[in-house]
């Protein structure tokens, strides 16, 4: 069966992680900062903090802006659930701001309404988290001057876009926000098994994180209260967690980062024989912004008209073939966890509308164009 993504790991993959294996520091070694360094030069940031996933990352980048109780988070529906669950394990409350029907990333003029009358309200949300849905940056330069005019943060929950740029500057540089987020799960533009980072320019923000990432431990003596503390000595000054990556984890990281734009370009001929075989179906694509690059986490399709039973009937042809389709994503606010914090149909309609209508086709480094032509012939099958 052939599911929608896939990791590509080769023999120098296998090796990095034997050598950090044999050696004597599987965690907390120098691979970390080393994978970091890599990130940072990759995606033009200044600090980077390596965690044990992406949904950590989205968490430290929460606590680390200071986001608590009484606090107001805003996302976006069509997203993985983690990109909400952050700010409500900060005591945070969530809301939701509803997609673009054509991009399927946050919507600039739903964001702009919704702020205007948060604010007649006196609600506006402290931070931010646009997703690059798919790969696709959201439209960043935008979102950043509602972030100035409003007085908000912002968190890029850039799990599906490494390897993608906006307006020539990878995602990553932090141009237009305060942290940014990545999840190296295995379906991802690279992998370490379970891992995350976030970057930022900000020291204090990386500072913060890192230091939460850590039990919130320190040993440097300046954070101390005690005067002239014993070289043994170490105090614990916040309530952190245990979310650091081991060594060999980060040693696959750094291994992958010199393949990522291969994987992006491999992923980006994909979608493009995707958009070439399925031209002239009722089907509808996302729109990509000329001034953006994806990394092309997802391939997703539309039905042009919604059809419950003909959507299913697609579905299970693939599975007859060996696709294993998905729909990225059922509206976050539609899970009973949320559902039961108030939310209910009805509240983001492009993002239901969208999940109705929504398919996401297999697309990885190593999909075989024999897969795709194949995938292809079925949906040509439904249609003609
Ligand atoms: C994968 C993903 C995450 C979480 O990453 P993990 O590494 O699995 O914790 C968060 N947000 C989005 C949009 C994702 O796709």
């Amino acid at each position: 069966m052939i599911y929608y993504g896939r990791q590509s790991i080769n023999q120098d993959d296998i090796d990095a992680v034997v050598s950090v294996l044999k050696s004597p520091m599987i965690t907390q070694g120098e691979m970390t900062a080393r994978f970091e360094q890599a990130i940072c030069e990759y995606a033009g940031a200044k600090y980077a903090v390596a965690c044990s996933h992406g949904t950590a990352a989205l968490h430290l980048a929460c606590l680390s802006l200071g986001v608590g109780e009484g606090d107001i988070v805003w996302t976006v529906p069509n997203t993985f659930v983690a990109s909400a669950n952050c700010a409500l394990y900060c005591g945070a409350s969530i809301d939701f701001v509803d997609i673009d029907a054509s991009t399927f990333n946050i919507s600039i003029v739903l964001l702009e309404k919704k702020l205007v009358d948060a604010e007649k309200q006196g609600r506006l949300p402290k931070v931010l988290i646009p997703v690059h849905f798919a790969g696709s940056p959201c439209a960043m330069d935008e979102i950043g001057r509602l972030a100035h005019q409003y007085g908000f943060r912002i968190i890029e929950d850039a799990s599906h876009a490494l390897g993608a740029s906006f307006n020539d500057r990878k995602i990553g540089a932090c141009e237009f926000s305060d942290v940014v987020t990545f999840s190296f799960h295995p379906v991802k533009s690279i992998t370490t098994g379970e891992g995350g980072m976030l970057v930022a320019n900000d020291k204090s923000i990386a500072d913060k994180a890192r230091l939460l990432a850590n039990h919130g431990i320190t040993r440097n003596p300046e954070l101390m209260s005690k005067e002239n503390p014993e070289p043994w000595y170490y105090e614990q000054i916040a309530l952190g967690y245990n979310y650091r990556m081991t060594d060999f984890q980060a040693a696959l990281g750094l291994s992958q980062v010199k393949r990522l734009d291969a994987f992006i370009e491999q992923r980006t001929a994909i979608a493009e024989m995707y958009r070439q075989q399925l031209r002239g179906l009722p089907l509808t694509f996302q729109q990509v912004q000329l001034s953006v690059k994806s990394s092309w986490h997802l391939f997703v399709v539309l039905l042009n008209t919604y059809d419950p039973g003909k959507k299913a009937y697609l579905f299970e042809l693939a599975r007859s073939s060996g696709f294993s389709l998905n729909c990225h994503y059922r509206p976050v606010y539609l899970h009973q966890h949320y559902c039961s914090d108030g939310f209910s149909a009805g509240y983001c309609p492009n993002s239901e509308g969208y999940f109705e209508r929504v398919l996401s086709l297999p697309i990885f480094s190593e999909l075989d164009s024999d897969l795709v032509n194949k995938l292809c012939a079925v949906f040509r099958s439904v249609f003609d």
